[in-house]
């Protein structure tokens, strides 16, 4: 059984980056930034975007953080949205979800320029990456491609089974596992809650890509023996033993799933590193394709 371990590939994919950074500079050009906006004082939002910032910084890019209050409204944030659509200095930005209740998210996603969705959720985005085309593929399915390629997991005429549909993990996933080419060619069956017999469908893929967000969902005698295991799911446990009040967990049971496993994700460790290591690396390609039409 091999750990998938996205924190040290994650650090090695940031590694590249940050030398890319400096022949940038010694070059004398202008280096990627990466604007964040976050709208309210939600506590994993600001972990998220905390972290992403952070990032930023130890690879040597610029970045901004917004912050709006709680009380925003849409029309405020799409204002926000045209400015950093129109400021030259900024490549890239994104909007952490989730939005509050008085605002669209959809229209938020829609209003952000294509070429600065380094999210890759703008349709625009999305409709290239499903017809093979260049584009922002989305961060955590783009990671999740990442780490397979790096650790060599076959995937060709494989049995994928993606669970959960959502737009920024499940539904990207399944289409690029369906892809021509490496990592793709997958046989893809996208599972979510309306599915029947979901737990004889997994007990036939060759490779499980697990985000549903409910801990321990995946059970060892639901997978076969020598499956590839991807767990995306995070879920904070409430837990007063913790410093924080709670512990994180993923999808998958892991320490039972393991012992079947070929190769597996822990969580933490696994595909979270991966998503803000390839946000960084949408950034620098905005970055560069900003430059080649100026
Ligand atoms: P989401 O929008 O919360 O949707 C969950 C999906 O799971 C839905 O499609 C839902 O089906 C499906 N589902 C729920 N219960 C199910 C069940 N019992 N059997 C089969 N499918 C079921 O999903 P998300 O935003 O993709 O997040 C999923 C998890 O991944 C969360 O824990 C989230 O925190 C985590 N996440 C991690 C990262 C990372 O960087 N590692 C990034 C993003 C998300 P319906 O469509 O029928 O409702």
């Amino acid at each position: 059984m091999t750990v998938l371990d996205g924190k040290k590939v994650s650090n090695d994919i940031k590694a590249e980056i940050a030398a890319e950074v400096e022949k940038m500079k010694a070059n004398g050009e202008k280096v990627p930034h990466l604007a964040a906006v976050l709208v309210g004082n939600d506590g994993a939002s600001l972990t998220y975007v905390g972290s992403k910032v952070r990032s930023c910084k130890r690879v040597g890019f610029e970045s901004t953080l917004i912050q709006m209050p709680n009380t925003t409204s849409e029309l405020e944030l799409l204002k926000k949205i045209e400015e950093l659509n129109e400021n030259d200095d900024i490549d890239g930005f994104i909007v952490q979800l989730p939005l509050p209740k008085q605002i669209d998210t959809q229209k938020v996603l829609m209003a952000v320029h294509p070429d600065k969705d380094v999210d890759g959720f703008h349709p625009t985005n999305f409709g290239k990456m499903a017809l093979d085309m260049s584009t922002f593929i989305p961060a955590t399915p783009f990671g999740i491609l990442e780490l397979i390629e790096r650790y060599g997991v076959e995937t060709q005429g494989k049995h994928t089974v993606v669970i959960g549909r959502s737009h920024i993990v499940g539904r990207p996933m399944s289409i690029l596992m369906g892809r021509k080419g490496f990592p793709g060619n997958s046989t893809v069956t996208l599972t979510h809650s309306r599915t029947k017999n979901i737990t004889q469908i997994i007990s036939q893929a060759d490779i499980v890509i697990s985000a549903l967000g409910k801990p321990k969902f995946l059970k060892a005698e639901m997978v076969k023996d020598d499956a590839v295991i991807i767990d995306v799911g995070i879920t904070r446990v409430p837990d007063e033993t913790k410093e924080k009040g709670y512990y994180i967990t993923g999808d998958v049971d892991y320490e039972n799933v393991k012992k079947k496993a070929s190769y597996i994700t822990p969580v933490p460790g696994g595909v979270g590193p991966m998503t803000i290591a390839m946000l960084l690396k949408n950034t620098l390609l905005a970055r560069e394709r900003h430059r080649s039409r100026s």
